[in-house]
């Protein structure tokens, strides 16, 4: 690292003590800005990275809720809200057992960048809670989220911050947290929230966009080469909302998609994923990916390694932070892996990265590829504005559209930078080209 990127580093760690994610989110990011940094020394000058590693503000909370047995539970909430320069803070809430401030921090980092590539009117935020929404009844996990919103909703709003769903929070949680919402404002501000029902201010299309987005983008990445994903072999590591509409779409595309997987374990089905099997154990029944090979001959359960053993010619990492690492890279390139879309959000190692962009394959970071979910949110948020609702095709066309364009905006900046077909580069050059250029504008705030 240059000195002054170097400098900037050392006072994040320093600052941020204890936060792993936090530091490896920072460190990618700054690592990859040293030519923009070099060409464009302003940026410097006026402390935009010392101001872009700190968030405008942080967030903090007791979560207390009653169990089913009348027990008294307490949680903790977050709400980073990081970067405001291009519009409202925006990004997901993840309710995990491993939330901790510093993984919050490395998402809400990563968010501003992804927000910005989509050129869309969206600032950079992430919360959640250490909640585990597993085995929790309908009931714990509705007084949970009103708890949650009680006080979520003193820093939120359709023009201030504006969250929506991650690991562990879908459809049902955002409606609990909606209720709570509108009957604490008296108020109906659809527009405070994104993943919405489709019956109460919800998009077509945001359930399906994260997924589609990434597959769009691997789509757009093999374009380049003359290829496409027709009859290629795709593994897929995750069975939640990202994983299910990335294998939906790329067998929609000509792919076979033989693997999935939860924290149990990954499933092998080399006849290729039935989704309607998938989708009744996953969102209908909520159960675990063993249950799917009960019911589907020819499918096996593996509990031993990662899903990344088995050959593919493309991978879709869609489950959580640091699930493919130098290892597993180096597996999936012995075997002939050639495209790597991140749906998940920093799903690669700084190893497993080093290791993709030595042996020149295809490789999407999570900021540009799964920008699609949050772009779809920001296309609700829209037409919760104006009152208006599109049909699937026109909310996919846009959707299809907008990754084209960061796919395409990735490639132009890494080729001004002299490092083609680098798109860890281009999509963080690019995101943060665009908030430094309005922080600028801004002044000193
Ligand atoms: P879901 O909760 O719907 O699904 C998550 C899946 O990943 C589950 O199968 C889960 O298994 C598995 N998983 C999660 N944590 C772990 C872990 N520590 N070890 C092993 N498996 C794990 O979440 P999403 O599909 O919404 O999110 C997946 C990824 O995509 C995350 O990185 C998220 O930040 C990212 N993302 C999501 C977007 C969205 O629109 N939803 C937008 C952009 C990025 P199990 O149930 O057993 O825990």
């Amino acid at each position: 690292m240059t000195n002054v990127v170097e400098k900037v580093y050392e006072q994040v760690v320093e600052r941020n003590r204890g936060e792993a994610e936090f530091h490896q989110a920072v460190r990618e990011v700054l690592e990859s800005l040293e030519p923009v940094i070099s060409k464009h020394p302003h940026y410097a000058e006026a402390g935009l990275l010392e101001r872009i590693v700190e968030p405008e503000r942080q967030i903090m909370f007791r979560v207390p809720w009653v169990d089913d047995n009348g027990q008294v539970q307490v949680n903790r909430g977050f709400r980073v809200e990081f970067n405001s320069a291009l519009g409202p803070y925006k990004g997901g809430l993840r309710f995990h057992p491993s939330v901790n401030v510093g993984i919050i921090k490395f998402l809400g980092f990563e968010q501003i960048f992804k927000n910005a590539l989509t050129n869309q009117a969206i600032g950079g935020g992430k919360g959640g809670s250490d909640f585990d929404p597993h085995g929790k009844s309908d009931l714990e996990v509705m007084r949970f989220c009103q708890s949650f919103m009680t006080e979520l909703s003193r820093h939120i709003g359709p023009s201030t911050d504006v969250p929506a769903g991650d690991i562990g929070v879908g459809g049902r949680e955002i409606g609990y947290m909606f209720g709570q919402y509108k009957r604490l404002k008296n108020s109906y501000d659809a527009g405070v929230l994104t993943g919405k029902g489709l019956a109460w201010g919800g998009s077509l299309v945001r359930t399906e966009a994260t997924g589609y987005g990434t597959v769009l983008f691997a789509q757009s990445m093999l374009a380049t080469k003359g290829q496409s994903l027709e009859g290629k072999r795709v593994t897929v590591s995750g069975a939640g909302n990202v994983a299910i509409y990335a294998i939906e779409k790329a067998q929609a595309l000509g792919a076979t998609c033989i693997t999935f997987s939860d924290s149990s374990g990954y499933v092998v089905d080399e006849a290729g994923v039935d989704l309607e099997l998938l989708k009744q154990v996953k969102e209908v029944e909520r159960g675990r990916v063993a249950d799917y090979v009960e019911r589907r001959p020819g499918a096996r359960l593996v509990t031993e390694g990662r899903v990344w053993d088995v050959p593919c010619d493309v991978a879709l990492p869609c489950a959580t932070q640091n699930e493919l690492d130098g290892n597993n890279a180096a597996t999936l390139l012995r075997q002939g892996c050639g495209v790597v879309a991140e749906g998940a959000n920093m799903p690669s190692t700084p190893e497993a990265i080093e290791a993709f962009q030595q042996a020149g394959i295809l490789y999407a970071p999570g900021k540009a590829s799964n920008a699609g979910g949050v772009a779809t949110s920001a296309l609700e948020m829209e037409q919760n504005a104006s009152r208006t609702r599109w049909d699937f095709e026109t909310a996919e066309a846009k959707l299809t559209d907008i990754m084209t364009d960061i796919h395409d905006s990735c490639v132009v900046t890494a080729e001004e930078y002299g490092r083609p077909g680098d798109y860890v580069l281009g999509a963080n050059a690019a995101g943060f080209t665009r908030v430094a250029d309005v922080m600028l504008a801004h002044g000193i705030v």
